[in-house]
């Protein structure tokens, strides 16, 4: 699958993807990741990416021509058009199931946004506009950096027998994870399950689905339609409140 992030800060993302399982899988061949300095399709005499926002406001928009020359020189390298989407606070939240059909196409370019935004124009110009949560970044880098990672770990023979995807928060439908456990058998004073050291593996695998409904029930009621989403920071189980 072949990647490609446009954006002013590309070192970000290179960064980013030069570890862990991004970079083992580009060793392996199972993905093509390139970053793009916008910068270089800018055209106009000041050389700008950015301009003021008609109607007035504050902060800068990032102009549309860079990004409209980005995908169409990425259409001709790659040779089709590839599947274009803008990281924006305004776009549908990123789930497993999008990173699943996203981790489908042949290639996939993210276009990250800095200062007030993108010019909608180039929003309207692109296959999905996809926002990482209900919160405000500066700018698009960490969020493609983000989807990147979710998208790659949908590449089939990205995440290995070792860490399978399929257990996974989120993998088969809203549940969250079941809670794991390693060595030591005892940590301050607490113990492990004795089930999951018991050998009897299908009392293991129902054991693991109760845990992960209680823990779903717990930490995100609203995934399984029980509550209203709410964002609410726990208090710290150590220090109590501030
Ligand atoms: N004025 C914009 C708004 O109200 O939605 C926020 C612009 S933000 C400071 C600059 C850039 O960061 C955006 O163009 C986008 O690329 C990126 N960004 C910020 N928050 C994001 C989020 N939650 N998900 C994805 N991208 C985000």
């Amino acid at each position: 699958m072949r990647l490609d992030i446009v954006s002013l800060h590309p070192s970000m993302v290179e960064a980013f993807v030069r570890e862990g399982v991004l970079w083992a899988a580009q060793q392996r061949g199972l993905i093509d990741v390139h970053t793009h300095d916008i910068r270089a399709f800018v055209q106009d005499a000041q050389g700008l990416a950015d301009d003021r926002p008609f109607g007035g406001g504050a902060g800068m928009v990032m102009r549309p021509e860079p990004f409209a020359r980005a995908v169409d020189a990425l259409t001709r390298e790659v040779g089709r058009k590839p599947y274009v989407v803008l990281l924006s606070a305004q776009g549908k939240l990123l789930t497993q199931d999008l990173a699943r059909q996203m981790a489908r196409q042949r290639a996939l370019t993210l276009l990250c946004g800095r200062y007030e935004g993108v010019d909608e124009r180039v929003t309207e110009g692109c296959d999905l506009e996809l926002s990482i949560g209900d919160y405000v970044l500066a700018g698009g880098e960490v969020a493609a950096s983000v989807v990147l990672e979710c998208v790659a770990r949908m590449v089939p023979g990205v995440v290995g027998r070792h860490a399978s995807a399929a257990t996974d928060s989120f993998y088969a439908g809203p549940l969250l994870g079941y809670p794991q456990y390693t060595r030591p058998r005892t940590f301050e004073g607490r113990g492990v399950p004795e089930v999951l050291l018991s050998g009897d593996h299908a009392k293991i695998r129902r054991w693991r689905a109760v845990q992960a409904w209680q823990k779903t029930l717990r930490n995100r009621p609203e995934l399984l339609g029980l509550v209203s989403p709410r964002a609410e920071l726990p208090k710290s189980a150590t220090e109590g409140e501030v």
